[in-house]
């Protein structure tokens, strides 16, 4: 069967009531016949019937084992490093997500774990950067907001052969574009605020690990230490996977056909879009000051400058002093976190009236490009 029709019909009919929307079972525990005799449901922090279809929906969308709901990305985030014992260490891609960055630098650290950031489209760097310690490869592919690609079969070839775990935080590409367990990774993680939900109306974390034993050792952590993803919270992100394959698809287009237009723009210096597509498209401007940036991003109507990214409406940020803030600034520009970079997040608006919007957010002397553009394209 294609793939969006299993997505589709993996959402069980209500087996009472033969609702075909899941319920949202909004209880705190489940009555019991006799101690322990229950209906596989007996407390909602273990388990929770409307979590359990969004655990197993993208469990199934990623082909891994098993998949676990959180309370938010940095709350799957942090189930994953519980994982490792003080004197562990991570090798993690040096344009990590800010949030992560932080997690690691100003909780994980104080608990013994040591983290080692490079440049992880490059191998060498990564054999150059495991030690004895090293028990975790962590990588984002591509990478935010600089859209860099790593090879993630290169990537697991190397954490096995050095007994190390492979997390792929896959929230920028979906299991649409990519599927890391199939190309070796062990663990994927999501942000589930972005895509997967979509619509820009909750706060969601996921995981799925391949192998049954790591899958028992997730969930003892998310039960253990109880930062799971409320009924109603799962209910909402089923809603928005069940629609994940078309709207990544429209992202698609129209982030490509915002890169095309502005691959040739004067204001443009540099442009990044990745080559497995997705819907973030980032550039620096010719005009390399924060000021010059801002400017852009206070400029756009139908873009809002917003944090976060992966939702119906187009979103524009300013890394440097929004998401990727808690960075070092030495740091950041060494990861191509310059000043003048802005990142969009294409939504599923009309493709032209994107476009028309960036037009009129850059300086008046720079707009000739529109006219062009709109001559040559012959439309969708
Ligand atoms: C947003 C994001 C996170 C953090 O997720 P939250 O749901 O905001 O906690 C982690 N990784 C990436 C790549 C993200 O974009």
């Amino acid at each position: 069967m294609n793939p969006t029709t299993t997505l589709i019909h993996s959402i069980p009919v209500d087996e009472l009531t033969g609702a075909i929307s899941v319920p949202i079972y909004q209880t705190s525990t489940f009555v019991q016949e006799a101690p322990g005799v229950n209906k596989g449901y007996d407390y909602a922090r273990s388990n929770n019937p409307t979590r359990a279809v969004l655990e197993n929906m993208i469990a199934r969308l990623e082909e891994g084992h098993s998949g676990y709901a959180f309370a938010s990305g940095l709350a799957a985030i942090d189930a994953v490093v519980k994982l490792l014992k003080s004197g562990d260490e991570i090798v993690a891609v040096d344009d990590i997500y800010g949030g992560a960055f932080r997690q690691f630098d100003k909780i994980w650290k104080k608990f013994g774990i040591k983290v080692t950031y490079v440049d992880t489209t490059k191998i060498i760097n990564i054999v150059n950067a495991i030690t004895a310690n090293t028990k975790m490869i962590w990588i984002e592919s591509p990478t935010n907001p600089t859209l860099k690609v790593t090879d993630i079969r290169d990537v697991a070839s190397i954490a096995h052969a050095h007994d190390c775990l492979l997390c792929v935080d896959n929230t920028l590409a979906t299991p649409v574009l990519q599927k890391p367990l199939l190309l070796g990774a062990d663990i994927v993680l999501h942000s589930a605020t972005k895509y997967l939900g979509g619509h820009s109306d909750l706060i969601a974390g996921l995981v799925v690990v391949k192998d049954p034993l790591l899958a028992e050792h997730i969930k003892f952590i998310q039960n253990a230490c109880g930062a799971i993803l409320s009924p109603h919270d799962s209910w909402l992100v089923i809603r928005g996977m069940e629609t994940l394959p078309l709207r990544m698809e429209q992202h698609g287009r129209n982030a490509k056909y915002i890169a095309d237009y502005l691959e040739d723009h004067p204001a443009i210096d540099k442009l990044y879009y990745p080559s497995i597509g997705g819907g973030i498209v980032s550039f620096t401007l010719k005009e390399d000051t924060e000021e010059a940036a801002k400017r852009f991003v206070t400029s756009t109507k139908l873009f809002k400058l917003a944090e976060s990214l992966g939702g119906i409406k187009s979103l524009c940020c300013h890394p440097a002093s929004m998401t990727h803030k808690s960075i070092p600034a030495a740091q950041r520009q060494a990861a191509g976190v310059s000043d003048s970079l802005v990142r969009l997040s294409v939504g599923l608006e009309y493709f032209n009236d994107l476009i028309a919007d960036i037009e009129q957010a850059f300086p008046k002397k720079e707009k000739t490009i529109f006219q062009q553009h709109q001559k040559n394209s012959t439309g969708q």
